[in-house]
């Protein structure tokens, strides 16, 4: 049994894995895909101190340190259950989806989030090929060019009122018939002068030369015509999906979005297991962010370890 289990291993979990063998505690690394989301991001201009890297290279630094201590890494693991001590100080358990479970008296669960997808043709190919779905990562790369936000919600409305003052041109496409996002957004997004806003408009391809993006093509819903914008640049902005469904049944809270509800000390409900980055209700999902969360839930760990013995 470990001391100190993190479960998922991108930015959250390498801090907390490294923050914990650093206290010296017996400390294992299990994810479904070490790196995570940074696995799929090309350039990476806002990790402070660092003014440009790329995702692969940034996951390969994340291993290399989490190796430089004794902490067991465990690649290509998919927890499906996790079952909290029955009492402070007691052994929880991890359950894996090839039957194996591992012990620990201390959980760090940092399994991240993905963005939802559109689903159409093009999506795939364009990605980061002028598909992108993180306004403040990537906004700067549009400077002066035309995009699109998908999403009339929150946050699709937030990234066109950032991106307006960003680029040259933003046009806003809903599928519903008005924008969902508080009225106050709507209203800041409407002075706007460099900002166009389709609604009742199903997005259909995103279209381009074979190289990058040029345009999108979108039905409109009330008269069922097709319609093609020029474009360089295609924010996708219809959610960020927590990977918590494994998390339901277990006696943890989750936000009504399926975040894990966590404290300022990255504490969650259940005495003992901590939880870090995407996957919380931490606001803004950011690497730097992650990597601070998750050194703040190790250290909330390392206080609970020495206040609760084993028992
Ligand atoms: P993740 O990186 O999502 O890692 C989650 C980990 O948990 C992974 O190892 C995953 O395999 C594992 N996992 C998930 N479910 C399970 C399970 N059931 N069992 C075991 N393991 C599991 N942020 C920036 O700051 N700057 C950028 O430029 C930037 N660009 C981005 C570009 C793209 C295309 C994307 C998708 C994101 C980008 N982000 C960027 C956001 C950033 O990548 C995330 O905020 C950050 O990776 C979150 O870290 P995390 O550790 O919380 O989660």
């Amino acid at each position: 049994p470990f001391e100190v289990l993190v479960v998922g291993g991108g930015p959250a979990g390498a801090a907390a894995a490294v923050y914990t063998a650093r206290k010296g505690f017996a400390t294992g690394v299990a994810a479904e895909r070490f790196g995570g989301q940074v696995l799929d991001t090309l350039g990476i201009e806002n990790f402070i101190s660092t003014s440009y890297t790329e995702g692969p290279k940034l996951a390969a630094q994340l291993e290399a340190h989490v190796r430089e201590y004794p902490v067991d890494i465990m690649n290509l693991q998919t927890a499906t259950r996790l079952i909290p001590a029955d009492r402070p100080g007691g052994m929880h358990e991890v359950v894996f989806d090839n039957g194996a479970s591992l012990k620990a008296r201390s959980i760090i669960l940092s399994t991240g989030a993905r963005w939802r997808n559109l689903g159409v043709p093009g999506e795939q190919e364009y990605r980061n090929k002028g598909v992108a779905y993180c306004p403040h990562c990537d906004g700067p790369l549009f400077k002066g060019k035309r995009v699109a936000v998908i999403g009339g919600g929150n946050s699709g409305v937030e990234a066109a009122i950032d991106l307006a003052n960003i680029v040259g041109h933003v046009t806003l496409v809903e599928f519903d018939t008005k924008l969902r996002a508080d009225q106050v957004l709507v209203d800041k997004l409407r002075s706007m002068r460099n900002v166009d806003i389709l609604v009742n408009a199903q997005t259909t391809e995103v279209t381009g030369d074979g190289a990058r993006v040029d345009g999108l093509r979108y039905k409109d819903r009330a008269t069922g015509a097709e319609q093609h914008v020029a474009l360089e640049g295609v924010f996708v902005q219809i959610g960020l999906v927590p990977n918590t469904e494994w998390l339901k049944d277990c006696g943890l809270e989750l936000s009504k979005h399926g975040e894990i509800v966590i404290d300022g000390h990255a504490a969650t409900n259940l005495p003992g297991v901590f939880a870090a980055g995407d996957c919380t209700t931490v606001p803004y999902k950011q690497i730097i962010i992650a990597m601070g969360e998750g050194s703040k839930a190790a250290l909330s760990a390392f206080d609970y370890l020495i206040r609760n013995e084993a028992v």
